[in-house]
């Protein structure tokens, strides 16, 4: 056996529970990883309290994102002993996941860990940063570039938020950072950030087209957010949307695509294929300043987990938490 938080589901709902649990009741893989760190996201906040159904599997582990070392493996690309990273998938949605010391896991899903990224730093970067990442890429291949303007990020506290002000800031953007705390202004320029906008600007209802401020955005937060972001992009320029911490709903209205040529650029980081995934790591390891990653990163044991689904989704957790699975 070994340690794990497990989901559970009966009559009166879902429960949450930090036990042993069976090595023959994991599910089918081609790799089996002892982990050694994982990290908390926004969905694992939803997963771990059953706010909205990520878990359709019970038993379930929760925990989307691990890394780790391979204990056993029949896939080609895996030997024991190798470090590995693994974002997604559907692991800790439908397959169990990273919130214990062992996973199996279809060995196609895993990444190398890369070059010039520690495990705990790959945690410390996780679905968020690399969604992040997915987002600078995004941008970039639609040839947006700081000579255009400024960029806004919304939810800039959070963690594809934090991640997403040091990677454009270090790209040469001037970055306006939209946040709803108002004690993390400091923090945010440490990032990279030039200009801090109350996020309660961009809360509400606004018009179908607003003063042109940035030519370019990544949007975590989706709903009116998303919606005056796009109102105010200047022309030709493009907003990647990853996120839903505001809402899942879309207030808009076609005025900034069709007067203004504005880019609504989509981004899905759960099964980005084999090829831009690892692109999306090694730029990560290669573009991300580590001493930024550090200081927008803490670190909790695995008991603690429990716990924190509930502050991630109030917004009270502040850039990216690593979880130390091996932790003595
Ligand atoms: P997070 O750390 O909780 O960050 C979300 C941030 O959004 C918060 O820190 C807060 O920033 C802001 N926020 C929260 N509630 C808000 C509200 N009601 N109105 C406006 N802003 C609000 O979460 P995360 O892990 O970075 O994830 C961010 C979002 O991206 C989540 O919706 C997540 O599901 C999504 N996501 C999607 C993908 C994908 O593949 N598409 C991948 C990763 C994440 P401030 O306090 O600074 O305002």
């Amino acid at each position: 056996t070994f340690k794990a938080w497990v989901v559970e589901k009966n009559e009166a709902g879902q429960s949450l529970a930090f036990k042993d649990f069976d090595d023959a009741d994991l599910m089918d893989g081609d790799v089996t990883v002892r982990v050694t760190h994982s990290t908390l996201n926004y969905k694992d906040g939803l997963a771990l309290t059953g706010t909205s159904p990520v878990v359709r599997r019970f038993p379930m582990i929760p925990g989307i994102d691990f890394s780790g070392i391979v204990e056993t493996s029949d896939h080609p690309e895996y030997k024991p002993g190798d470090a590995v990273v693994l974002t997604g998938w559907g692991v800790g949605e439908t397959h169990l996941g990273a919130y214990a010391q062992r996973a199996r896991v279809k060995g196609d899903w895993l990444v190398p860990l890369p070059q010039g990224l520690t495990p705990e730093q790959a945690m410390a970067v996780g679905t968020a940063g690399y969604t992040a990442m997915l987002c600078c890429m995004a941008l970039e291949a639609h040839g947006v570039t700081p000579e255009h303007g400024p960029v806004i990020v919304t939810g800039a506290s959070g963690g594809v938020g934090s991640v997403a002000v040091a990677l454009l800031a270090r790209a040469g953007w001037h970055v306006v950072a939209s946040t709803g705390r108002d004690g993390e202004s400091d923090y945010l320029k440490g990032l990279g950030a030039a200009e801090i906008l109350d996020r309660a600007e961009l809360s509400k209802p606004g018009k179908p087209l607003g003063k042109e401020r940035w030519a370019a955005g990544v949007d975590a937060v989706g709903s009116t957010t998303l919606a005056n972001v796009l109102a105010m992009t200047k022309a030709d320029g493009a907003v990647a949307a990853c996120g839903l911490a505001q809402g899942m709903d879309l207030p808009t209205s076609v005025a900034p695509f069709i007067l203004r040529g504005v880019s609504l650029l989509g981004i899905n980081s759960v099964t980005t294929p084999q090829p831009k995934r690892r692109e999306a790591w090694a730029r990560l390891a290669r573009d991300l300043d580590l001493g930024k990653l550090a200081a927008m990163t803490s670190r909790v044991p695995l008991e603690e987990v429990g716990r924190l689904g509930a502050e991630i989704l109030a917004g009270k957790v502040r850039g990216r938490i690593v979880v130390e699975v091996d932790r003595a």
